[in-house]
């Protein structure tokens, strides 16, 4: 059987977007893509990891989006992408003369890939400077700064996403449908683990256990995927959390965030999510969906590629064969959709700011011994990745 809702191509990638492992971070060298004719310029700003290791490398391949800019402290670093990609200096930013994009037309999106706390302030310059923002997870650090960058948009008449990849990545979409069709029976459990090893002298990981930084150490930083999970294969929010933490606190790592955190959400139709986060742990990203007949189980389930899922406990079940593909690009791709009036914003900042309530109440929780914080926000999803996003699977 196949179930195609795709409204639009799955993603105009190369094959070597089927491929897109961390080992593809060394596609330097790589070819760009011939792009769209109407392709979206986007500016990258921040060159760290995620930059360099996965966004520069898919959009080589994007068609719908292109590389138009670079924002960075390190001008060598900057320089370096700035050729790779034939771009001239006059594409080369920093964090001082940012503003100065709003003069430069090639530059349509604005994608933040800053640590946790210079989202806000980065996006509200995007917007002020009349540009549209991709900004990555988690969306801020403070709750009123979600709200600020929200009404910034608002404001300006400029779209804000937040980067959540996952909902725009075939297992995840895949497994979302199903359980819209009810493949598992009345959904009962929701179970996620996302966490990873962290070394306080590597940099990429040093503002992660920083509070002021990050907001939230592991639980920001990884366990949003769980909950981010949670929400969209229910397809409902919760109304009530409870939390608890286990964290080593001679542990230098752990001065001012909590190491391993577990939860339980409870969601209108009964169902419970439960989940960790932790950042001493080996790297997991795993889920399963618990029914009254069947089990999906992906493990990995949020991995930047090898993604599998497996339905369990029905008669002789037929597995989903998911093609695999950048999640990245299919994310960046979506968004110049969004910009260009083709596609709905699946992951707006109202989404974002979910996660950042429902978190914020996790923490809460924390710090009163595990009591239930009520959740009830009145955040409903305009557009449902399961209905909106074009994935074909093979089942
Ligand atoms: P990183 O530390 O590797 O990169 C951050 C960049 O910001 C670096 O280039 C650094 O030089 C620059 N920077 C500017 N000012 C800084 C300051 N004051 N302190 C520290 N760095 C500063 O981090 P990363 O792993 O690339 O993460 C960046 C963002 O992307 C974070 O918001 C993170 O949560 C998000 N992220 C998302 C995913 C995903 O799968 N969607 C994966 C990893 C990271």
């Amino acid at each position: 059987m196949t179930i195609d809702v795709s409204r639009r191509r799955v993603l105009e990638l190369g094959v070597g977007a089927a491929l897109a492992t961390p080992a593809l971070a060394a596609a330097g060298g790589a070819p760009v893509a011939q792009r769209d004719r109407d392709s979206v310029g986007v500016a990258v700003v921040g060159l760290g990891k995620l930059s360099q290791e996965q966004i520069l490398p898919a959009l080589k391949r994007t068609k719908g989006v292109h590389l138009a800019a670079l924002v960075s402290g390190v001008p060598a670093k900057a320089k370096k992408w700035a050729t790779e990609f034939g771009l001239s200096d006059s594409a080369i930013y920093d964090y001082a003369n940012f503003d100065t994009i709003a003069r430069d037309p090639k530059i349509q999106i604005v994608y933040i890939v800053l640590p946790n706390s210079m989202h806000a302030d980065f996006t509200v310059r995007s917007f002020k400077a009349g540009k549209h923002v991709l900004c990555e997870k988690p969306m801020a650090v403070t709750l009123a700064e979600c709200e600020r960058m929200i009404a910034a948009g608002k404001a300006a008449k400029r779209q804000l996403m937040i980067a959540y990849r996952c909902q725009f990545e075939p297992v995840n979409v895949t497994a979302m449908q199903l359980m819209r069709k009810g493949t598992i029976g009345v959904p009962r459990l929701i179970n996620t683990v996302m966490g990873k090893q962290t070394t306080l002298s590597y940099s990429s990981d040093a503002w992660r256990l920083d509070m002021a930084m990050s907001g939230g150490g592991a639980l920001a930083d990884m366990g949003i995927y769980g909950i981010n999970a949670t929400r969209y294969l229910l397809g409902e929010e919760p109304t009530e959390v409870r939390a608890w933490a286990r964290t080593d606190k001679s542990d230098p790592r752990f001065k001012t965030v909590e190491d391993m955190i577990v939860w339980q959400m409870r969601f209108p139709s009964g169902a419970i999510g439960d989940g960790s986060s932790c950042f001493s742990q080996p790297g997991t990203m795993t889920w399963q969906a618990i029914g009254t007949e069947r089990r999906l189980v992906a493990d990995p389930g949020c991995f930047y590629g090898g993604n599998a899922m497996r339905i369990v406990g029905g008669q002789n079940e037929a597995q989903p064969k998911v093609a695999e593909i950048d999640h990245f690009g299919n994310e960046m791709n979506w968004f110049a959709d969004v910009v260009r009036g083709r596609s709905p914003n699946v992951a707006p900042g109202e989404e974002g700011l979910q996660d950042m309530r429902i978190m914020h109440a996790m923490m809460q929780s924390v710090n009163t011994g595990g009591a239930a914080v009520k959740t009830v926000y009145g955040y409903k999803r305009t557009y449902d990745p399961a209905a909106t996003v074009g994935i074909r699977t093979e089942i």
